[in-house]
């Protein structure tokens, strides 16, 4: 990698086009490069470029993918700085302050992607395991680059690479899981106000363990003592688990997913907890307790995300319509829902139409009692609305 800012290519934004760059956002559609002076086709998929506006203004160092709708990420502003491994280190030892001053312990999102200024990277820190999901070309050509930076910064024993996420399909890159260095062990334990997870490191779900829902999982106990409580989309039992431990009578978790519900009732018996499991599609299995009569005060629902992309909007928001009806139906009177959404593209408001429109279909009304997001280790950029994404409603359903 080239160490001397000026040999870097030029890629030219059109007139005007460099608006949303100056105010603080980090992406480069490819309608706004001047392709008459500088042709996307000339770029390597993710070779390092300057981005300059019409006028000749440096607007940053960034790292250019030609076949991408998003055709380059900003990866440093300052002239000085051209992106290198020096440049990884420093980002990451940022990150990892905000985070240890955050957190006693070494369980947590290290780097959120484009909010640590490091776009197309995301890295959970499982005591001395990280694992890295890369989402962009861009990254993927500085992989052995951002190995070499997390061995200096964090000094992890082991690294994975938990590679097979879909939207690396839009930028061209194969789906894989290897590890980077250092043994990877099968599971690693992260507790949780008083629970301990065993979280699955190859086979599990994203990177093993959604760090973006811990404050909210810690938010509902206070709501739970002495009630019977429903955890749809549980995988490991995030929310039910630490719901008995904070003194939930009753608790059923709902998945899909076998090896995730096993390695619930693993955890729970490790933890000396007894949940109930039921697996299935959530929405069937929502609809056969209902027809059973049966009824909880606490009814969770934290979803995966209905609407990935724009298109899926209008299905999307009709499933989580649905799927708010159907926990409102399972609430004994006065009973809390509390309603996730980890969709981007699903507005707040719409997620508060879905379960306005359940409720009233039933003839009842919620009072949002709390308002959840994501985890501080997710941090939001304020310029980029894209990394805003978890919702979580805390609501008390009452009879109209
Ligand atoms: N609540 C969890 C995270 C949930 S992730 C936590 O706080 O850690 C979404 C979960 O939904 C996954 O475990 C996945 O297996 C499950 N899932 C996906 N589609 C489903 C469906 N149609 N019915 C039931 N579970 C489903």
């Amino acid at each position: 990698m080239s160490h001397e800012p000026n040999l870097l290519p030029e890629l030219r934004l059109k007139r005007g086009e460099d608006r949303r760059l100056s105010a603080g956002h980090l992406w480069v559609f490819s309608n706004e490069v001047d392709t008459a002076r500088t042709p996307l086709p000339g770029f390597e998929p993710g070779a390092l470029c300057r981005v300059l506006s019409d006028r000749d203004k440096f607007l940053g160092y960034a790292y250019v993918n030609p076949h991408s709708l998003i055709c380059a990420r900003i990866l440093g502003r300052d002239p000085e700085y051209p992106p290198n491994k020096s440049l990884i280190v420093h980002r990451l030892q940022v990150a990892q302050s905000l985070r240890r001053s955050l957190y006693d312990q070494p369980f947590y999102r290290l780097v959120y992607g484009e909010s640590d200024a490091l776009p197309g990277l995301v890295l959970d820190r499982f005591g001395d395991v990280v694992v890295g999901q890369i989402a962009t070309a861009g990254m993927e050509a500085r992989r052995a680059d951002i190995e070499a930076a997390v061995r200096k910064a964090i000094e992890p024993t082991a690294m994975l690479w938990k590679n097979d996420a879909g939207v690396r399909e839009l930028e061209g890159l194969p789906a894989y899981v290897e590890p980077a260095f250092g043994d990877i062990p099968e599971f690693v334990d992260v507790e949780e106000g008083g629970v301990t997870f065993r979280i699955p490191l190859g086979g599990g779900q994203k990177t093993g363990w959604f760090f973006d829902q811990s404050a909210n999982r810690l938010a509902l106990r206070k709501y739970v003592g002495g009630s019977r409580v429903l955890d749809v989309f549980s995988y490991l039992g995030g929310w039910g688990l630490g719901a008995l431990r904070a003194g939930a009578t009753e608790v059923t978790c709902v998945d899909s997913s076998a090896t995730a519900l096993e390695g619930l009732q693993t955890a729970a018996a490790a933890n000396g907890l007894k949940p109930a499991t039921m697996r299935g599609d959530a929405f069937d299995v929502m609809e056969q307790l209902h027809a059973e009569k049966r009824r909880f005060d606490v009814v969770v629902i934290d979803p995966p995300a209905f609407i990935k992309r724009k298109k899926d909007i209008p299905k999307g928001e009709a499933a989580y319509r649905r799927l708010n009806q159907l926990a409102i139906q399972l609430l004994e009177r006065d009973g809390i829902l509390v309603s996730c959404s980890c969709s981007y593209h699903l507005e707040p408001q719409q997620l508060l139409a879905a379960i306005q429109r359940g409720a009233r279909h039933l003839d009842r009304f919620a009072q949002v009692v709390e308002v959840g997001g994501q985890a501080p280790d997710h941090p939001i950029h304020p310029a980029i609305p894209e990394t805003r994404y978890l919702k979580a409603y805390f609501c008390r359903v009452v009879r109209d």
